[in-house]
Order: C-alpha cells, then structure tokens, then sequence
C-alpha cells in the first residue's frame, strides 16, 4: 500500500491550500474527495481577494489545477473511515485503503442529525453515530443501521464483524450504488425504548426491535471520521475542535475549513488550509 506523507480528506479550498503548502514543501500528498464541495455550483463568489467575481465552480477548477500541477494526487472517492497505526494513519475509501504520516480533514460543513422522533433523546442511550467506537457493546444483539450508501454498508460491515446482527434501514431513500442482505425500506415513524433504545417504529405500524440504532446517513461527515479516532468535537456534535494551528488532540491530525465552524468563507479555509500545512511541515521536519 503507498504511504503519503500527507493525506487530505476533501479536495476544497481547505485542503487545496494545505496540499499546494505541502507540495511546494516537497511532500507527497493525495488529496480524496467526492465532489461535493460547497464551492461545487453557480454561485457567484464576489468576496474572494483577487477575483472580482468568479463562479464556485471555476475557482475549485483553477485551486485543484494548481494543487495538481504542483505534485498533489488528487482521487474520486468517499472515505468512509479512518484508523491509527502505529507510525500513521490507514484511510479506508469507497475502493480502496492509503496510508500516511499526516492526515488533514477537511471536510466541509457537517451534515445535521436526521430528523427522526425520539432520536435526539436516545444519543447515548442506544443511539450511536460510529460503529468502530461503540459496536462491541452490541455484540450479538440487533442493530439497525440508517442510511443507504456506501458509508452506512461500511458501518454495517464493522458491526458484523463484531458479532452484531445489523439491519440496514434506509428511512424511505432507494439504495445507493451498494447490495446488503438485510434491508428495511419503510419510512421510519419514531424510535422507541425506556432507559435505553428498543425498537424502530415504521409508519406501516410495524415496530422492529432492536438494541442500537446506528446513523450513518449521506457521506460521513467529519465529526463521524473523528470519533473513529477520538478527536474532541464541538458539545453539539458539529465541528472538530482544533488549535490555531489545525492540530486536534490527536497525533499527527489536523482538520481545516468549514468542519472546524466559525466564519465559514473561502478566504478562512484557505487560510485555515495553509496554518495547518506549514504546522504539518514543521512536524515532519
Ligand atoms: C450556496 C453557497 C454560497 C456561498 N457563497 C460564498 C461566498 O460568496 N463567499 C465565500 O467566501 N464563501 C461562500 N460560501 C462558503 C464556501 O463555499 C465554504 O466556506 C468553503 O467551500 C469551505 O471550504 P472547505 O474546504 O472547508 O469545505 P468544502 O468546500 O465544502 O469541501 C469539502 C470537501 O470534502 C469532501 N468530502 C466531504 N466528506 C467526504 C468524505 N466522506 N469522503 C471524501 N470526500 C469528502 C467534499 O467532496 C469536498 O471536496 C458559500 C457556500 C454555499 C453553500
């Protein structure tokens, strides 16, 4: 497997900007991302120094053409997890795993808890939002999993692996672009328990019981890849907590851009972007 020294996950101006530093640093970096970068679009970007007006689209262009040609690899995919080792990081993706020294996430903005009733009251308490940090509390028992993609089959798989009987709730959505033996397409009406979570209830009236309840929804978000690896986060889940730098409380992990919060722009992921690649750079010095 190639070893980068630097990992990146996403590919907007975040980590572009950290990938260019890096790069003209004389490090190799491999930039993932699944194109959806806020910056993917129409809008017009009238507040970016330098450009006047310019498209989303056609400054991403331009930032990743540069990136490019100053070494950085840059892969379509969608990570889906993240694991220390002992000299690094392994960063597993839709079709394939990479390892490095470094890993910066930058992820873009998180997506919001799904709206589900009796949700919100059972975080903690059977609701999980990793499969790697909380399955072994569920081995043998059945566990649902919501979501319908790539990152929700590799969650049920970690839970399988662990002994857990999983089945894939998809809450309404077709499935996308993945198989899994046990799925359950029906609206979900509400989750149910006492103390603790027990069952999924389905607007066709049906109530499936269940230990845990694991979301793993659309693509995961960077508050998701960093409870896989125990990076702090905001108390209300949204964004990964750093220092001015881009260092999280993990070793070797920064994260930049939006999935940070604050003064979501351009000009602050950038920036954001470029702290982080010179205190990666001075790292590996
Ligand atoms: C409609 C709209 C208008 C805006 N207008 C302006 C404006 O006028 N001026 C301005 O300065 N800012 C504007 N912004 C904000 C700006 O787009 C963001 O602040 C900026 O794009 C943040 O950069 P980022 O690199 O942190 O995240 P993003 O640009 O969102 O990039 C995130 C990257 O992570 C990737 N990714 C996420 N999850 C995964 C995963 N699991 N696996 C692989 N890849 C993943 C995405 O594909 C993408 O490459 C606007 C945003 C929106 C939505």
């Amino acid at each position: 497997m190639k070893e980068y020294d630097v990992i990146t996950v996403g590919a907007g101006p975040a980590a572009l900007s950290c990938a260019i530093y890096l790069c003209r640093g004389g490090k190799s970096v491999l930039c993932i991302s699944n194109g959806k970068s806020a910056l993917e679009g129409d809008m017009k970007i009238e507040n970016y120094f330098g450009f006047g007006s310019i498209s989303g689209s056609e400054l991403l262009k331009i930032g990743t053409e540069q990136a490019k040609k100053l070494g950085a690899e840059i892969k379509n995919g969608e990570v889906v997890g993240v694991q220390m080792g002992q000299s690094g990081y392994t960063v597993f993706t839709s079709d394939g795993e990479y390892r490095c020294k470094k890993l910066l996430i930058a992820t873009g903005r998180t997506q919001s808890v799904p709206k589900i009733d009796g949700l919100d009251g059972f975080i903690g308490r059977g609701v999980s939002f990793c499969a790697v940090c909380d399955g072994f509390l569920y081995r043998n028992k059945k566990i649902a999993v919501l979501g319908n993609g790539v990152y929700a089959k590799h969650e049920c798989e970690v839970l399988m692996q662990m002994g857990c009987g999983v089945t894939l709730f998809t809450n309404g959505k077709e499935l996308d672009g993945i198989d899994f033996p046990f799925v359950i397409k029906d609206k979900i009406a509400s989750l149910s328990g006492d103390e603790r979570i027990n069952a999924v209830c389905l607007e066709n009236g049906e109530k499936i019981e269940i230990s845990a309840f694991f979301v793993a929804e659309g693509t995961a978000g960077a508050t998701d890849l960093a409870r896989k690896i125990g990076i702090f986060t905001s108390d209300d889940g949204k964004y990964i907590i750093t220092d001015k730098n881009g260092r999280t409380n993990a070793p070797g992990v920064y994260a930049a851009g939006d999935c940070t919060g604050g003064f979501c722009q351009v000009a602050t992921a950038v920036s954001s972007g470029a702290l982080a690649a010179n205190e990666i750079l001075s790292e590996l010095r």
